[in-house]
């Protein structure tokens, strides 16, 4: 693995494992801020943080923003978005509950509409929760900055003459994450369901899985195949459309592995020291703190489920 790769996606995986901690306070302060250019009208903002990446699609008439990174980042967003464009913000897209993704909602100004999942503003919503769900930023005043349109399955917005659709393919990392996709540049986004190209973090208290990752994936892919070339991930870089594929792939193989020890009447700390995937996937990591335990929660599930 390159140096660059290897360090971004250690980057990526320490904001997650700090998420597991679910300690928001005392993050280091990250990579720097660098902005990316996609595509004419689609900016990548990396770093800054311990956090995802943010958004900037630059739509006649106003810019929809993806992901608001932690507190204390809204005039960090708004100088990078100055340097490519006057137009307001005319939508903020969360894509899940995470107080990296929806840190800065509070401080980017009068935002007409925000959206997320219905889940994902029921946890908001929550009257108490642990950190890493973010329900305690939006308390009080703060409750305007909630997520005032939502949707179930898919749906299309309009900001001017451009399109955006959302879309639920199922839970995951949570159980609101929400798939963004610019259909007019064929570019996708979705959350931290594809943070990084390995092992993710499931959030259990938000309605996470780990046994129904795979199909979940599996119903992106499905879902999105034919109508996008490059898909952004929540933490690292924007990958090709087949990486997706792939990574579909990597869970699916993953699950059979994980069923399988179970079967064979291992313990989920062997399965987990013993997975390595396929050489023609190996560039999908399986590292911890998240491969134990995801490999724990899915005999968990499975047990369950029995
Ligand atoms: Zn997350």
């Amino acid at each position: 693995m390159p140096r660059a790769v290897a360090l971004s996606l250690l980057l990526a995986v320490g904001a997650l494992s700090l998420v597991i901690a679910a300690q928001p306070a005392g993050l280091p302060p990250g990579p720097p801020l660098r902005l990316e250019q996609l595509d004419d009208q689609l900016y990548v903002l990396h770093g800054g943080c311990m956090c995802g990446n943010t958004l900037f699609y630059v739509a006649e008439g106003g810019v929809v923003l993806v992901d608001t990174k932690v507190a204390g980042q809204g005039l960090a967003i708004l100088d990078q978005l100055r340097t490519v464009t006057d137009e307001p913000v005319a939508m903020i897209i969360n894509t899940h509950t995470h107080f990296d993704h929806t840190g800065s909602n509070a401080e980017l100004g009068y935002v007409e509409r925000i959206v997320a999942h219905e889940n994902a503003r029921a946890s908001l919503m929550k009257t108490t929760c642990a950190p890493v769900t973010n329900c305690g930023a939006f308390k009080g005043e703060n409750e305007r900055f909630l997520p005032n349109v939502t949707f179930r399955d898919s749906q299309s917005l309009r900001v001017g003459a451009d399109r955006i659709d959302v879309h639920y393919f199922g839970p995951g990392h949570t159980d609101g994450d929400t798939w963004i996709v610019f259909p007019d540049i064929r570019i996708a986004m979705g959350g931290d369901l594809f943070g990084a190209k390995g092992v993710p973090y499931v959030d259990t208290e938000n309605g996470g899985t780990a046994l129904g990752y795979d199909e979940t994936i599996a119903r992106a892919v499905a879902g999105l195949e034919g109508r996008v070339d490059t898909v952004i991930s929540g933490h690292v870089e924007a990958y090709p459309w087949d990486d997706l594929v792939r990574y579909a792939e990597f869970h699916r193989h993953l699950e059979d592995a994980v069923l399988a020890g179970m079967e064979a009447g291992r313990t989920p700390a062997d399965v987990a020291a013993e997975y390595a995937p396929p050489d023609e996937l190996a560039d999908f990591s399986f590292i911890e703190p998240f491969a134990s335990n995801f490999v724990q929660l899915m005999f968990d599930e499975a047990q369950a489920a029995r």
